[in-house]
């Protein structure tokens, strides 16, 4: 069985105080053990020592990006080699924003999850189709794009999350419903089964991500091919512990 996993994107948000404040409030919820979720939080870089330094040791950090090669004369990039140093085990690689604003193109995550894997982190390797995409009915042939470019550059899906994350409905509001996460949650599954190995289809979790706050969690999670969710604006909130709850 593929356990649940609960991830915390806490974007470009918070002071030093609001980290404190977040992280108390997670070392002092009542949640499933770590054999029942596997929960983590990713703060913005800067806070990344802090929070790692200060979390329950069950739950455990993400840094929300790294630079997609060796590290040296890249100002403003940190490097994959650096996140190792510091013990955190986790990274987000092509989140939609970063697609988006950064002009990240689908080879350029790809590579990033190559170097990522290559030093020893695990990867939280986002995709996603726009309002635009979706109407256009290429909903499929999209996420199918932007995983073939992620499933190339894998070399052990051990360490790969895969968080579907439709753009429309990241900080909108707009959830997908159940049924539209189960869909292209099955979609990914299936194309998985048919490109990698069943075992690969059967054991990698795939989360979705966009607008999940404590109401709505629940339903989501009872979808058979939701094992778990990325989490944005709520993971700022208590709301978080709800969240990680809808695992049981
Ligand atoms: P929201 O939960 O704020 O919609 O953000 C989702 C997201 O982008 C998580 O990576």
């Amino acid at each position: 069985a593929r356990k649940f996993f609960v991830g915390g994107n806490w974007k470009c948000n918070g002071t030093s105080e609001e980290v404190k404040k977040i992280v108390s409030s997670l070392n002092n919820s009542q949640v499933p053990s770590s054999d029942v979720v596997e929960v983590v939080v990713s703060p913005p870089f800067v806070f990344l020592p802090l929070v790692k330094s200060t979390l329950r040791p069950d739950f455990h950090v993400a840094a929300q990006n790294c630079w997609v090669k060796k590290g040296g004369a890249f100002t403003g990039e940190v490097s994959a080699e650096m996140l190792v140093n510091l013990d955190i085990p986790w990274v987000i690689l092509g989140h939609s924003e970063r697609r988006s604003l950064l002009n990240e193109s689908n080879e350029f995550v790809g590579d990033k999850v190559a170097y990522a894997l290559s030093q020893g982190l695990k990867v939280i390797a986002c995709v996603g189709e726009t309002l635009e995409q979706r109407e256009a009915g290429s909903t499929t042939e999209v996420v199918a794009a932007q995983t073939k470019a992620i499933a190339a550059r894998v070399s052990n899906w051990a360490d790969v999350v895969l968080a579907y994350e439709p753009v429309w409905a990241i900080g909108t509001g707009k959830v997908a419903t159940p049924a539209q996460a189960q869909e292209v949650h099955y979609e990914l599954r299936k194309w998985l089964q048919e490109n990698t190995s069943p075992e690969v289809a059967a054991t990698t979790r795939i989360i979705y991500g966009g607008s999940v706050n404590g109401a709505n969690c629940k339903e989501l999670a009872a979808k058979p091919d939701v094992d778990g969710f990325l989490v944005g604006g709520a993971s700022l909130k208590p709301e978080f512990n709800d969240i990680i709850k809808s695992a049981e």
